[in-house]
């Protein structure tokens, strides 16, 4: 299983980060070891000082392939939730000035979250979809799909392009303005339109 995600896919978060809008999308990767499983505890992680939540819309691939067009690219997932990108910012700072991977960042025990799963209905996909973060029941990110720079099915095609897709593969797929620090003892919640998808606290 691979976890997939996209950076910088919603304009006004990748002004809040001073990078500029990207041409093509941004791909970057977390190992298996990345994903929290349900009913784990999430710790802050001991090497940073900037621990930073990233709510973003996440697919299931739920069909082999490579070399996807876009028109083809809704057969390849099946599924959607809300999940946080959990990033080091402080490390990612720093990787950045150098011009080095994100790896130590982005990509650590546990920094990918995902909330229950529902299926994508062809309902669904027609409207735009709107998500949301709470922390310490404040919403700090609303995003909406119609704000996105790459389209779900932009972005699997431009993957396959590189990478093989495999059934249970995840796709982080950007996250909107209004990421944000949060420390231990902050209770995250992600709602999916308005159904909450997950509710995790900071240890
Ligand atoms: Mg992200």
């Amino acid at each position: 299983m691979k976890i997939f995600c996209v950076g910088r896919n919603y304009a006004d978060h990748a002004k809040e980060l001073g990078n500029e809008v990207p041409e093509e999308p941004v791909i970057f990767m977390k190992p298996k070891t990345a994903l929290l499983q349900s009913h784990t505890p999430f710790y802050y992680p001991e090497f940073s000082n900037e621990l930073h939540y990233e709510a973003e819309l996440v697919l299931r691939v739920c069909k082999n392939g490579r070399y996807i067009t876009e028109q083809q690219a809704q057969r390849y997932y099946d599924a959607v939730t809300i999940g946080i990108d959990f990033t080091a910012r402080d490390i990612q700072a720093a990787l950045k000035k150098k011009g080095l991977p994100w790896e130590k960042a982005k990509a650590w025990d546990n920094s990918a979250v995902v909330g229950n799963w529902v299926p994508l209905t062809e309902k669904l996909l027609k409207n735009p979809i709107h998500f949301s973060l709470k922390n310490n029941q404040t919403t700090v990110q609303v995003g909406d799909t119609s704000h996105m720079i790459f389209s779900f099915n932009q972005i699997v095609s431009h993957i396959s392009n590189y990478f093989s897709l495999n059934i249970g593969d995840l796709i982080y797929t950007g996250t909107p303005a209004g990421v944000g620090e949060c420390v231990v003892g902050d209770i995250l919640e992600g709602f999916f339109e308005n159904e909450k998808m997950f509710e995790l606290e900071i240890k």
